[in-house]
């Protein structure tokens, strides 16, 4: 069980986009964690999102991104940042990139001799790549990674700041995983469509796997139109919408969120309890 305490900067999460792979006009489903308002770390970045993000802030470019993972409604965005951040902020954008999906995002954006006509250019020179596996630091907070339900094993990944939020990125409900790292009573931003599929949450999924305490705290997003995100608010849960910010409850400190998983650690050696 995690201790739930509280401290720590005032921080938001601001939606620039809601929509899925087909909905270009609610956005790229992307959102920014905020410090005092200030924009700190995307989460994906869509064909819209950089354009949303100049819309919503008072800057260019983000300082750090989250890649959740390689569908092109999520990183379809990264080849307009590297240009833009090439000739003003080269390698001053922290690019945080599960390890997982480092080889893969190389070979479909980096792999190339030529990524300026001119040449004499690297991809990655733009940025600052981190691969990050279960953990990572951004502005002294201790962030958590986990694998999701979307299009294979290993293929997609969510992130939660401890005692703050979790954000699903495009998952099949995930029950467990959000019992493991929103147990404080974090925001859940998960994936909901009206209707489900193979690869994503339904409104259906989340109404019948996540008990009421849950979705009294989870926020809809990645849904497929306007009227698809009213009838979802219409059957009871909060529904995410482009531009809109949602204050963050503070965060844990890093050494509870580490003890958690010890403690997580402990429990898959020792085994799960029988049922009676
Ligand atoms: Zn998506
Ligand atoms: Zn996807």
């Amino acid at each position: 069980m995690q201790e739930c305490s509280v401290a720590e900067p005032q921080l938001s999460l601001r939606f620039l986009g809601v929509g899925n792979a087909r909905a270009s006009e609610l956005g790229s489903a992307s959102a920014v964690l905020e410090f005092a308002n200030e924009p700190g770390l995307l989460i994906d970045c869509g064909p819209r999102t950089l354009d949303d993000f100049r819309a919503n802030y008072d800057r260019e470019l983000p300082p750090a991104v989250f890649i959740s993972h390689l569908h092109l409604d999520h990183i379809g965005g990264i080849e307009q940042l590297f240009y833009r951040a090439y000739f003003t902020q080269r390698g001053a954008i922290k690019l945080f990139v599960p390890a997982d999906l480092v080889a893969a995002l190389h070979a479909k954006l980096a792999n190339a001799p030529f990524i300026l006509s001119e040449g004499g250019a690297n991809f990655w020179d733009a940025f600052r790549l981190i691969p990050v596996s279960d953990w990572f630091w951004y502005e002294g907070l201790l962030f958590q990674v986990f694998p999701v339900r979307h299009s294979g094993h290993r293929a997609a990944f969510g992130v939660a700041l401890g005692g703050s939020f979790l954000f699903s990125s495009d998952t099949r409900p995930i029950l467990e995983v959000v019992q493991e790292f929103a147990a404080c009573g974090e925001t859940v931003f998960h994936d909901c469509g009206l209707h489900a599929s193979p690869a994503h949450a339904g409104l259906p999924d989340i109404l019948r796997e996540y008990p009421a305490e849950i979705r009294a705290r989870l926020v809809a997003y990645h849904y497929e139109s306007e009227d698809a995100g009213k009838a979802i608010e219409a059957a009871g849960l909060r529904v995410a919408r482009p531009g809109q910010q949602f204050s963050l409850q503070a965060p844990l400190g890093a050494v509870a969120l580490v003890a958690a998983a010890a403690d997580r650690a402990d429990r898959s050696r020792v085994g799960a309890p029988l049922s009676p």
